[in-house]
């Protein structure tokens, strides 16, 4: 096999978690909202009335997926607008009950940056503990419960590892104590089931491009019965919880998105599911001193993380992209080092375990053939670095100047 960067053998791209190309179909429907249905759904006039009907029609969508009322959606700018509206309204409206928020080790940055500032601002932030799994206990939420607690933020589906938490029995918990829940569930829309009802939350965040919809724009699912705080002021679009103009074409294909993800899931899950489970068994198998990192069954159906000991992730990834592979790693690139993911090293995973880790999520473009494809690269790659690691250590800064490996 060639390895011209440019004319790889195959090109496949195993990094879904990271972002999704849009799908036809979304793009189909986006396009009048642009030039020609392009009003501010604001406006009483005809060209306002069509884009408020593009609006709402996608609002009826996206709850459709979550299995809630179309009032109780807000549209945001993405995961981390959705996140960072769930977080500081609560934290604001409830400032008089008390303090107290419990999240957890493995949350995305977009919870975990939000607690620490308003840990700034005087909030209190328990961060729990995860098994090696990454799972979360339900006792260990019981247990951090105190008078002053406000809000539990606990992540749905894993974006690093895939492990799924047991977000029902944490609702109810949360339901039981008059306490409001809050899930991130960016990578489990469209994955798996995702009924609010059941899921006995208050609060839930999702991201179109995730999903196979435009990038920026995401909802905010709030229970009915919940207050929300715009962080975003200004004019009284979103019922008043978010100001600014609506995103009309953006709104309309993260409908479209959600609503053929809902139709879809059932199936597509099983495929993700039966890929995943092949690439995993086929690395496992091929490769020595390898290790999956997160739960084994309690997982994101298109979540594959390993742990490839004795070499870097980051090498592996870039030659990996040689031939044509896009994956991700469990790394994150500062000031000149390789830091580890605070998810694996939340789990336990020690330093030289968790560098070596690679993620590749699977998406509705994937085929067994590439997982064949990954199949025959990897292993060479992986013999041929751990050869050349047994001369010189690892250069891991030069890698990292190139700026490779943030997990989104
Ligand atoms: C991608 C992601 C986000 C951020 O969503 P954006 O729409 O990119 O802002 C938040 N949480 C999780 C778990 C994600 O994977």
């Amino acid at each position: 096999m060639t390895s011209d960067y440019n004319h790889p053998a195959r090109r496949v791209y195993l990094d879904n978690s990271s972002t999704t190309p849009v799908r036809a179909e979304v793009l189909s429907v986006m396009l009048p909202f642009f030039a020609q249905a392009f009003g501010n759904a604001s406006s009483i006039h005809r060209w306002g009335k069509e884009a408020r009907v593009g609006v709402e029609t996608a609002r009826e969508k996206v709850a459709y997926l979550l299995g809630a009322e179309p009032s109780e959606i807000v549209f945001t700018s993405g995961g981390t607008e959705a996140d960072n509206l769930a977080l500081r309204s609560t934290a604001r409206l409830l400032k008089s009950k008390g303090n107290h928020i419990i999240t957890t080790a493995v949350e995305h940055h977009a919870v975990l940056h939000t607690c620490q500032s308003l840990e700034k601002e005087g909030f209190e932030v328990t961060y729990l503990p995860v098994d090696e799994y990454g799972m979360v206990g339900v006792e260990s939420v019981a247990g951090a419960i105190r008078p002053g607690t406000i809000l539990i933020s606990v992540i749905h589906g894993q974006n690093e590892v895939g492990t799924i938490q047991p977000i029902e029995e944490i609702g109810r918990l949360a339901k039981e104590k008059g306490i409001l829940l809050h899930t991130d569930a960016v990578q489990s829309a469209g994955k798996v089931p995702l009924k609010v009802r059941d899921l006995n939350v208050d609060l839930l965040s999702i991201s179109s491009h995730k999903l196979y919809g435009p990038k920026g724009i995401g909802a905010l699912y709030v229970r009915k019965s919940v207050k929300i705080a715009p962080q975003i002021t200004g004019g009284a679009h979103e019922r008043g919880r978010r100001a600014g103009t609506e995103n009309v074409a953006g709104i309309v294909g993260f409908g479209e998105a959600c609503y053929l993800a809902e139709r879809e899931l059932p199936e597509e899950s099983l495929r993700l599911t039966s890929l995943r489970d092949r690439l995993i068994k086929g690395i496992l198998d091929k490769i020595p001193d390898t290790v999956l990192n997160g739960h084994p069954s309690r997982r994101l159906p298109h979540n594959v993380n390993v742990s490839i000991k004795y070499v870097e992730g980051e090498s592996i990834l870039l030659n990996l992209d040689l031939m044509g592979i896009g994956a991700s790693s469990g790394s994150a690139c500062t000031s000149g080092s390789l830091e580890p993911s605070h998810v694996l090293l939340a789990m336990g995973l020690p330093h030289e375990v968790a560098h070596g880790s690679l993620r590749m999520t699977l998406g509705r473009m994937n085929t067994a053939e590439d997982i064949d494809y990954v199949l025959e690269v990897l292993p060479p790659i992986v013999s041929r670095l751990r050869e050349m690691s047994a001369f010189s250590s690892l250069r891991d800064s030069r890698a990292c100047e190139e700026g490779h490996g943030n997990v989104q």
